[in-house]
């Protein structure tokens, strides 16, 4: 039974009155009694004193009834006492209380303990109910001396009626001031413990809000006593809770925006290999859903067992692994692994500490006394790290094979001349144009390498002037006279006089000579080129069209790679390096424009490249 603070201060109030009013009451009744006892009895011992006095020593013996009665009817009206006399042999001689003729009926009184001490000597006291007066009596008896012998004894009794109506007096003063006491304390109680039960309640009531995490209310502190002190300490603890809380949700809002837009997949996963938790990486990676996913067991959620060996293999032996993977589905990408055991520490990874407690309840690894709770997986894509890296060593390869024909021919035909070609008349030049021609290949090949490595090295400034598009394509163009001339080309620059452009005029200038060159070389014989451009609301948009061998549908998307040629031997025959549509490419998007080819077998190529106006 939950018994109520007020009702309990009321209990302690009532109880400290009971028992101080009980005890005061005990000891007063008890004093009082004693007291009053013994101021009768000494008033009787007197009394039956000076009564002896007067008693004629000679008349007792002789047993002078007559005397003796008047003389106690006589006291008694004196001392309002019954005074009887007693022979030696304990028969009543006068009994101030007994007819003369009741005397004799009267019991021997030699056995009465008053009675008993008296003829011993000694004053004799008791006190004894009364039957007939049904009242307790208070006796007291003294040897009457006659020299050495005692021939009566004298013995006064009062009844002690007076005495008891004294204390019942009082007793009736105590209970009606413990009555008042108690309306008084009842009072006093209920406006002494009013305040603070008042404030304990709203304490209980605001506490109660507090452990709903509602810190909107505040306890207010009415006094400066142990209570005020305690409704200071809960707010002020309430307080602290709640910039804990603050300080940990923000805490948590940041490492779950962390979590959110990390590049990597993160995984969380627990002991019994069930996913806590994926970021949106994974959802991509994986194609899969968070909702759906957390919760469930590793395999059953994500179908990858190059992963589930990963996680199984560090929750087992409580250390970091890291691996490549090749995913296939749904995407086909490469993947490092980096798996991290979780720590009992980790709490603050924002796991559900009861699953921790349950995992650790478990029985879990141990790795330098640290319990393992959970894996951490890292997902980083390096599909284009690997890519890049397939393209340096072969871009190394490339350049190494596209160093070496030139320089084993050059080497062969300089080693020739020196062996006695030199002096064969016929020969002799014909071998140094070759040396020059693969000289001049050399040249070429290490100038586009080097604008090539230019233009990736992301350092390169562009110097934007207002370029017109017709001149600067009329200007290319008479750079290519010989070759036009040679295949009897006609070349048609369609493009408007008034369309300027905002670029870097040797840039576009290499781009257009790239294209032209292609178009030019790429072409049969009496082909045309055609120069033309579309205008879109922010960007211009250039064709070189030409009617030449065209491009296989396969190979188009890789002719704007490095050294990547459709015929090598033709492309190094006509002298091309196989870097020239990649410069173009770099150039026009570090203009932020974009390039691209379509074309027909046989029938010729489109190559176009737009610029914002
Ligand atoms: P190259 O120095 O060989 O011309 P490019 O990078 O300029 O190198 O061109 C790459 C390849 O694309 C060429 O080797 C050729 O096979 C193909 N190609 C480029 N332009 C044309 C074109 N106009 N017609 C047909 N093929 C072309």
């Amino acid at each position: 039974m939950k018994i109520s603070f007020k009702l309990k201060l009321f209990f302690s109030y009532i109880c400290v009155i009971l028992a101080s009013f009980g005890s005061i009451a005990f000891f007063l009744d008890k004093n009082l009694e004693e007291n009053s006892l013994h101021s009768i009895q000494s008033s009787l011992i007197i009394q039956a004193n000076l009564i002896e006095s007067q008693i004629n020593r000679k008349q007792l013996r002789q047993e002078d009834i007559p005397h003796l009665e008047s003389l106690v009817k006589a006291l008694k009206l004196k001392t309002n006492c019954r005074i009887t006399i007693i022979n030696n042999k304990g028969r009543v001689l006068a009994d101030s209380d007994k007819t003369q003729e009741e005397i004799p009926q009267m019991e021997n009184h030699l056995s009465r303990p008053e009675v008993k001490a008296a003829f011993a000597g000694e004053t004799g006291i008791n006190t004894r109910y009364s039957a007939t007066l049904k009242f307790n009596m208070l006796y007291v008896a003294l040897p009457i001396r006659d020299n050495a012998e005692i021939p009566g004894v004298i013995r006064l009794s009062l009844p002690l009626e007076g005495v008891q109506k004294t204390l019942f007096a009082i007793r009736k003063i105590v209970i009606i001031g413990l009555a008042f006491a108690l309306i008084f304390a009842f009072i006093l109680g209920s406006i002494l413990s009013g305040r603070t039960i008042n404030q304990i309640n709203r304490m209980i009531q605001v506490s109660r809000k507090f452990s709903r995490g509602d810190f909107s209310h505040k306890i207010i502190r009415i006094s400066k006593d142990e209570v005020g002190e305690l409704a200071f300490t809960l707010n002020k603890m309430a307080q602290d809770i709640e910039d804990k809380i603050k300080e940990t949700k923000a805490q948590n809002q940041k490492l779950a925006v962390i979590f959110d837009s990390m590049i990597e997949g993160v995984i969380v996963i627990d002991k019994t290999l069930n996913i806590i938790s994926i970021n949106p990486a994974v959802e991509k990676i994986f194609n899969v859903s968070r909702k759906n996913v957390e919760g469930k067991a590793f395999l059953e959620a994500i179908r990858n067992n190059d992963i589930y060996e990963i996680i199984s293999n560090v929750l087992f032996e409580g250390k970091s692994l890291s691996a490549e993977i090749a995913l296939v589905l749904p995407v086909h990408k490469t993947f490092e692994i980096n798996a991290t055991p979780i720590f009992d520490t980790s709490a603050s990874l924002g796991v559900d500490p009861k699953r921790l407690l349950l995992n650790e309840a478990e029985g879990s690894q141990r790795s330098d006394n640290n319990i393992v709770i959970g894996c951490l997986v890292v997902i980083h894509d390096i599909t284009e790290i690997k890519k890049l890296e397939t393209i340096r060593k072969d871009f190394v390869a490339n350049v190494s094979h596209e160093l070496k024909t030139p320089l084993t021919s050059i080497k062969g035909f300089v080693e020739t001349l020196l062996e006695g070609a030199i002096d064969d008349k016929e020969n002799n030049r014909n071998f140094l144009k070759i040396i020059r021609n693969h000289t001049e290949r050399l040249d070429s090949l290490v100038k586009d390498l080097l604008s090539l490595s230019q233009l990736e090295s992301k350092e390169i400034i562009l110097k934007k002037t207002n370029l017109n598009l017709n001149h600067l394509v009329e200007d290319v163009i008479s750079g290519f006279k010989s070759q036009i001339k040679k295949k009897n080309i006609e070349i048609k620059n369609e493009l408007a006089n008034d369309i300027f452009l905002a670029a870097d005029k040797d840039k576009i200038e290499q781009v257009l000579t790239n294209l032209i060159d292609n178009a030019i070389k790429f072409n049969k014989e009496n082909g045309i080129i055609r120069i033309y451009c579309e205008k879109t609301n922010n960007e211009i948009k250039i064709y070189i069209e030409d009617s030449g061998i065209g491009i296989p549908v396969k190979d188009i998307s890789r002719i704007f790679e490095r050294f990547y040629r459709v015929d090598k031997a033709r492309s190094r025959e006509l002298g091309g390096t196989g870097l020239g549509l990649s410069i173009a490419k770099h150039i026009v998007e570090l203009h932020d424009g974009t390039i691209g080819a379509e074309s027909v077998e046989d029938a010729g190529s489109k190559f176009w490249f737009t610029l914002p106006k």
